[in-house]
């Protein structure tokens, strides 16, 4: 199947083309017919899988066929940082189109609330919005939804993980009655489908094979106790096949911590965390993407949703909390047609996380045994794996040692 084949208009053909789009992931595929036909649609796709493409294509296509002056499409979003990457991707889309789109998130200064009210005020097609920042921005009247033809909830399970059940509901009741929702999520707990069969109208269902990670990422699991860590982690850093590497640590202070360890230790490292100024956060993500940030350190607030392209290497320097977070956290490398490397260290505190991510993708995990100069990995107590972790011969450099390792390994 082409992108020809859904009979877009030239203009998005045309962009399309020029982002260099040229066939349709599985996503794309199943979506976009069923939001052509005008269907209400939950989508459970991971992110990595294209499903961004999915759901803003048919609408700007839609739009770019309609006389539109008010604002038609609300997508709501769980994070900043999402709804900046989808606005970017409406804009590179409708780049011969004339469809504009404006980001109303939270954070930032006074003059950012006033440039998005002013947007606002100005009109536009598309509001790619967080919660609270839109329930704001609805209690001062600045947004008209009389005409709104369209609902995204994108990333509906990470909202609902963040609290932000009620607010949606609330945003709801304000739009008017008919208009198409589609709703995707990385993963459909009950209360997904609780809100589902509230807002959506005979949806048509579809379903990427949920909560594995994409085949291309080739995933290794260190045991290592907590001193070796460090260690390892500035060991696989050595590397230079990799380029651009996303290390994910438990919370805001660890993350600075490991920063600064990095750091001491003679690592080139950012920390992208919360304490950081939305400016400050959006001129870390510009760097790395343009590759002049090598290593960046965060929590999961950048394990979703965050489009960084090319990531070739992600280390799980704390273990997610949450099997669902390993899938989101590892979707940051082997993004669409590329392939990547994930890492994970795992201590004893974290081996039933580790059992829990082995249950999730219904495999059994082999750990790798670490390099010799790192020490012997421990043996952890429930364990009744009977390949254990040894220690790695001395002399040969075979592939499953950190400086050897190669990212599409
Ligand atoms: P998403 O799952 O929407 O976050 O998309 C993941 C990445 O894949 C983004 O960088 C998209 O630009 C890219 N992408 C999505 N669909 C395609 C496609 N059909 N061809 C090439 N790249 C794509």
């Amino acid at each position: 199947m082409n992108f020809t084949d859904f009979g877009f208009t030239t203009e998005l053909q045309n962009g399309l083309d020029a982002m260099g789009f040229n066939k349709p992931t599985p996503i794309q595929e199943m979506a976009i017919p069923i939001i052509q036909e005008g269907h209400d649609l939950i989508a459970c796709a991971q992110t990595g899988t294209g499903k961004t493409a999915a759901y803003v294509l048919p609408i700007l296509d839609r739009i770019a066929r309609s006389d539109h002056s008010h604002l038609n499409t609300l997508i709501i979003a769980p994070t900043r940082e999402l709804a900046q990457q989808i606005d970017q991707q409406i804009e590179g889309f409708s780049y011969f189109l004339q469809v504009s789109s404006i980001p109303i998130y939270g954070g930032g200064d006074g003059m950012i609330w006033e440039q998005q009210k002013r947007a606002l005020r100005e009109g536009a097609d598309i509001i790619i919005a967080t919660p609270g920042r839109l329930l704001s921005m609805m209690a001062s009247d600045d947004v008209n939804f009389e005409y709104l033809q369209h609902l995204i909830l994108d990333e509906a399970d990470r909202m609902l993980d963040m609290g932000f059940y009620d607010d949606i509901l609330r945003i709801i009741k304000m739009l008017p009655a008919k208009h198409q929702t589609l709703l995707f999520s990385a993963t459909m707990p009950q209360k997904i489908q609780t809100i589902a069969s509230k807002i959506l109208k005979h949806p048509k269902q579809i379903s990427l094979a949920t909560s594995q990670p994409a085949e291309k990422i080739h995933q290794e699991f260190y045991f290592v106790n907590m001193d070796q860590k460090l260690p390892m982690t500035i060991d696989i850093l050595k590397n230079p096949a990799y380029e651009s590497i996303i290390i994910f640590s438990s919370s805001k202070e660890n993350t600075k911590k490991l920063n600064t360890d990095l750091k001491k230790a003679g690592v080139k490292a950012s920390a992208f965390h919360s304490d950081l100024e939305q400016k400050e956060r959006e001129e870390l993500m510009r760097n790395f993407k343009s590759r002049n940030i090598r290593v960046l350190v965060g929590t999961d607030v950048l394990s979703r949703g965050i489009d960084v392209e090319g990531v070739s290497l992600v280390i799980n320097y704390d273990a997610p909390h949450d099997p669902e977070d390993y899938i989101h956290r590892i979707g940051r490398t082997a993004r669409a047609e590329e392939s990547g490397v994930a890492i994970t260290l795992i201590t004893q505190n974290d081996f039933q996380r580790f059992q829990r991510i082995e249950k999730l993708i219904g495999k059994t995990l082999l750990p790798s045994p670490l390099p010799e100069h790192i020490g012997v990995s421990p043996v952890f107590n429930s364990t009744t794996r009977s390949k254990r972790p040894q220690r790695k011969p001395a002399s040969k450099g075979n592939g499953s040692t950190s400086n050897n390792r190669k990212p599409n390994g």
